[in-house]
């Protein structure tokens, strides 16, 4: 449990990390803040600039063990704060709106804790990831070769949830999050004099058939096996001008399925049926933004459970998994990953809200939950046949 000096350290540093936040793939003085805070508990190693700007401060047991990773992101949001904290975002457009200044900061706590006692058995390694907002952080941590050396056995990270009650733990095995990817559609084909579209080639009917096709999937359905959402986000055709017939259109739409399998096959039939409805246009298509599912381990997931029992956290009532993507799923096909959500507080504005804040109050809560996690495998005498 951290003491009370060491809440007051890692409350000061979330409100110093929220003062000056830092959009994705531009965390290098959030990097630089973490490692310096860090340097005081001794660890081992600090490795930094990990597929970008991520540092991971590591560790290392006494006697032989596996290898823990606990893990934060690092980066903000590209939105203006709202609200008039004495702490509030120094930079004009970005600003901590999703916790992760307080994911951070727990984090750091856990390391405080590991200054103070040392590890048993194993190896520690905090993780603090780029880019966790664009999906593009997680995969380049693990392409790193500098993270070759360090994959992990158990893979723990956590998001807090407003709504939930403050502190209620959810975690369940099977999937957490869903596996998405934006697909940027474009039709070209050719302009024409408004009085004789004929004469060119529109893609509004293609546009027209493709929306209908995708309103097949915009309903909220069950969260099941089956369970395809296509969220169109953006759409653009010809130019805003009445004497021209289009030439051209784009279409943003961001699918979602739970399963990366599942997500593949769900590309293939809208890129199939967006050709499909073609006719004479070019088709291009282009992928971004994909996050991998979240897909928990039960082993993993009981050591939080159990973390959950012993520290007396009630169980929050949220249905799993979440249809929003988180890229830690990147982690979960190389290690025995556990993503479970605390909840923030009932009330507070949603995540990437303007006035959105983390609440100190969860640091300390989040902090037990991974060192019980930690303490629990490096005492589990089986903790490397269970993986
Ligand atoms: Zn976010
Ligand atoms: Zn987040």
């Amino acid at each position: 449990m951290l003491s009370h000096d060491q809440i007051t350290a890692v409350t000061r540093l979330r409100h110093d990390l929220h003062k000056a936040p830092e959009l994705s793939g531009q965390e290098a003085n959030t990097a630089r803040l973490i490692a310096s805070f860090l340097r005081s508990t001794r660890p081992d190693k600090i490795l930094s600039g990990i597929g970008g700007h991520g540092v991971a401060v590591v560790y290392q047991g006494k006697a032989p063990g596996p290898t823990i990773l606990f893990r934060a992101e690092l980066d903000a949001l590209p939105i203006t704060e709202a609200s008039a904290l004495p702490y509030r975002s120094e930079r004009e457009s970005v600003a901590h709106l999703c916790g992760h200044d307080g994911h951070m900061a727990s984090l750091a706590g856990l390391g405080l804790l590991l200054g103070d006692t040392g590890l048993a058995r194993g190896r520690v390694i905090l993780l603090f990831q780029p880019a966790e907002e664009t999906g593009q952080g997680a995969r380049a941590v693990l392409a790193d070769p500098q993270f070759a050396g360090l994959r992990p056995d158990y893979a723990f990270a956590y998001h807090n949830m407003p709504g939930l009650p403050l502190g209620a733990l959810a975690v369940a095995p099977g999937p957490a999050s869903c596996a998405s990817v934006g697909l940027r559609l474009r039709y070209l084909g050719r302009e024409a004099h408004a009085s004789s579209p004929e004469a060119g080639v529109s893609p509004a009917p293609a546009l027209a058939a493709l929306m209908a096709d995708l309103a097949r999937y915009a309903a909220p359905c069950r969260m099941d096996a089956g369970f395809r959402l296509a969220t169109i986000c953006h759409l653009n055709m010809g130019i805003p001008a009445f004497g021209i017939a289009p030439g051209r259109a784009e279409v943003f739409v961001t699918l979602r399925a739970l399963s990366d399998t599942a997500l593949e096959r769900f590309t293939a039939d809208v890129e199939a049926q967006a050709k499909a409805c073609a006719g004479g246009l070019e088709v291009q298509i282009s992928h971004h933004d994909q996050f991998s599912a979240s897909i928990n381990h039960p082993d993993a997931v009981a050591y939080i459970t159990r973390a959950g029992q012993m520290l007396g956290l009630r169980e929050a009532d949220f249905d799993l998994p979440m249809r929003a993507s988180e890229d830690f799923g990147a982690f979960s096909q190389s290690a025995a990953t556990a993503l479970f959500f605390l909840g923030s507080g009932e009330g507070l504005p949603d995540l990437h809200d303007p006035y959105f804040d983390f609440p100190d109050a969860l640091i300390p809560t989040a902090c037990s939950v991974f060192q019980s996690v930690l303490m629990q495998i490096t005492s589990d005498a089986d903790c490397y046949n269970r993986v």
